[in-house]
C-alpha cells in the first residue's frame, strides 16, 4: 500500500458543461493494489495506514495519466517532416517508412521506440493506429502488454492507392485481424481496433468486411481517419458517389458506433456532426498535426454544440511529438486563431482535454482519467528541473489555474519525472 502526498490537479467535473479545474495542495491518495482507496488529508491517511510506503510528491504536481486517442505506432521515424499537405506527406514521409515494417527486426526497434515516446510524455493509455503488417502488430501487442500500458489498437487495412506492400485483400485482411483479436484482445489492458487507414484507401468491400469483424467480436474497437484535408474529402466523394458523406463510408460499413474514435474531422457538414452524436462516436483533435499539414482549423465549437465527444490525440508523425501538454497549448492557440471564430479555452478546459475526455472516448472512465476515489491510480508527476523556467513559473504562479496554464505553456516529456499505471511504475 502506498500514500501519494502531492499537489494533485484533475478535471473530474467537465469544464465544457461547468466543471472547473480540481486543485489541492497537499493531499493523500491512498493506493491499494493499483486502486485509489482513499483521498483524504496526510495525517488521516497516516493515521488509518500506518504501514503504507509514503511517497511524498509536493515538490511537484501530480496529473492524472494522459490519454492519446490518436498516435501512428509506425511513425515515430516520420516525426518531423515539414511543410506538406496530407496526400504528399503520405506519399513522401510516412508510407515510405510504414512499408519498413514488414522487416519484424525493423518493427520490434520501432515498438520499443514508441512505447518509450508514451511513456516519456506521461501517456498511459491511447488508442493506437498500428501497421498493415500483421508480424509487426504481433510484436506491438507483446510490447505493449509488457509495458503495461492500456492499449487500443488493431492492424491497418487499405485495398487501394497506396504502395503495393501497404495493400491487403479483404479475406487478409479478415483473417489476420481475426487471429490478432482472438490473440490478443482482452488481455491484459489491451483491447483491439479495426482501423481501415482511411475510406480514401479502403474500398466499400474491405469497409464492410471491417464492419462484419466488429458484428462478429462484440467490445472491439473502430478507428480510422475522417474529414482531414479538402483534397482527401474529394477523392472520398468521387470513389463513394453513394454515400452521403465521408462519415457515411463508415456507416453503411458498419463501422460507426459509440466505440469509435476517428481522427480530426477538422471539414465536417452538419449531418455528419449530428450522426457521430447520434450514435456517440468521438473525433481525435489532433491540433500540432492539422498545424503542421495545414490541414484547418478544428470546430471545436461545433463539435461541442453537436453534442460530439473530443479528446486529444498527439497523430505521430504529422504531429510533432508525443507530448499532450504540447497538443493542449496548440489546441488552444489554434481556438484563439480560428478567424470563423474559436472556443475560448481555459487550462482546464486543456487538462479534461488530455485525460478525462479521453477516459470518455476510450470507454475507460470508470477506471481512469482523473485521480478520485475508486479509480485505478494512472498519474503524471510533473518536476520541472529547479530554476528551468516552468519550475521558477509554478513557483511564482497566481492560482492553480494559472500554474496548470504554465504546465501547458511550457511543461514538455523533460518535465514528467514519474509516470504510474495502475500503481506500476513505467518511468521514473
Ligand atoms: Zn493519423
Amino acid at each position: 500500500m502506498f500514500i501519494y502526498r502531492a499537489r494533485v490537479f484533475d478535471t473530474p467535473r467537465d469544464p465544457f458543461t461547468g466543471g472547473a479545474l480540481r486543485s489541492e495542495s497537499d493531499v493523500a491518495l491512498v493506493v491499494d493494489d493499483g486502486l485509489i482507496i482513499a483521498r483524504t488529508d496526510y495525517a488521516s491517511a497516516a493515521a488509518q495506514h500506518p504501514d503504507a510506503e509514503v511517497v511524498d510528491l509536493r515538490a511537484g504536481v501530480l496529473i492524472p495519466g494522459l490519454i492519446d486517442t490518436h498516435v501512428h505506432y509506425p511513425q515515430i521515424r516520420a516525426i518531423g517532416y515539414l511543410g506538406k499537405p496530407l496526400l504528399d506527406w503520405l506519399d513522401h514521409c510516412a508510407l515510405p517508412e510504414e512499408a519498413k515494417l514488414g522487416d519484424e527486426a525493423y518493427a520490434q526497434a520501432l515498438a520499443g521506440e514508441f512505447l518509450t515516446g508514451l511513456t516519456s510524455a506521461g501517456t498511459t493509455s491511447a488508442m493506437v493506429f498500428g501497421s498493415h503488417f500483421a508480424s509487426a502488430m504481433d510484436t506491438f501487442f507483446s510490447q505493449a502488454a509488457e509495458v503495461g500500458l492500456r492499449i487500443t489498437s488493431g492492424l491497418v487495412t487499405s485495398d487501394r492507392i497506396l504502395p503495393e506492400p501497404l495493400l491487403t485483400s479483404v479475406e487478409r485482411s479478415v483473417s489476420q485481424s481475426q487471429d490478432l483479436i482472438d490473440r490478443w484482445h482482452g488481455v491484459g489492458r489491451l483491447r483491439y481496433a479495426v482501423t481501415p487507414r482511411f475510406s480514401f484507401s479502403a474500398g466499400q468491400e474491405l469497409l464492410a468486411a471491417g464492419g462484419q469483424l466488429v458484428a462478429d467480436n462484440p467490445g472491439i474497437w473502430v478507428t480510422s481517419h475522417l474529414n482531414e484535408n479538402r483534397d482527401e474529402i474529394a477523392g472520398v466523394a468521387d470513389m463513394f458517389p453513394e454515400a452521403l458523406d465521408y462519415l457515411d463510408t463508415y456507416d453503411r460499413a458498419g463501422l460507426l458506433n459509440r466505440q469509435t474514435i476517428l481522427a480530426h474531422n477538422v471539414h465536417p457538414s452538419d449531418r455528419e456532426l449530428a450522426r457521430m452524436a447520434e450514435v456517440g462516436a468521438a473525433s481525435a483533435h489532433c491540433p500540432t498535426s492539422n498545424s503542421n499539414l495545414a490541414s484547418g482549423f478544428f470546430p471545436l465549437r461545433r463539435h461541442i454544440e453537436a453534442g460530439v465527444r473530443v479528446a486529444l490525440g498527439s497523430d505521430v508523425g504529422a504531429g510533432t511529438g508525443f507530448s499532450l501538454l504540447k497538443e493542449g497549448v496548440q489546441a488552444y492557440f489554434m481556438q484563439q486563431l480560428d478567424p470563423s471564430g474559436g472556443l475560448p479555452l481555459s487550462s482546464a478546459h486543456l487538462l479534461h482535454l488530455a485525460t478525462t475526455a479521453g477516459a470518455e472516448a476510450l470507454e475507460l472512465s470508470d477506471d481512469v482519467g482523473d485521480l478520485s476515489v475508486g479509480k485505478r491510480f494512472d498519474a503524471a508527476y510533473i518536476q520541472p528541473t529547479a530554476g528551468q523556467p516552468l519550475s521558477v513559473g509554478l513557483e511564482h504562479a497566481s492560482s492553480d489555474d494559472d500554474a496548470l496554464a504554465k504546465i501547458f505553456a511550457m511543461g514538455t516529456p523533460a518535465d514528467i519525472a514519474r509516470v504510474w499505471v495502475d500503481g506500476e511504475l513505467v518511468k521514473g
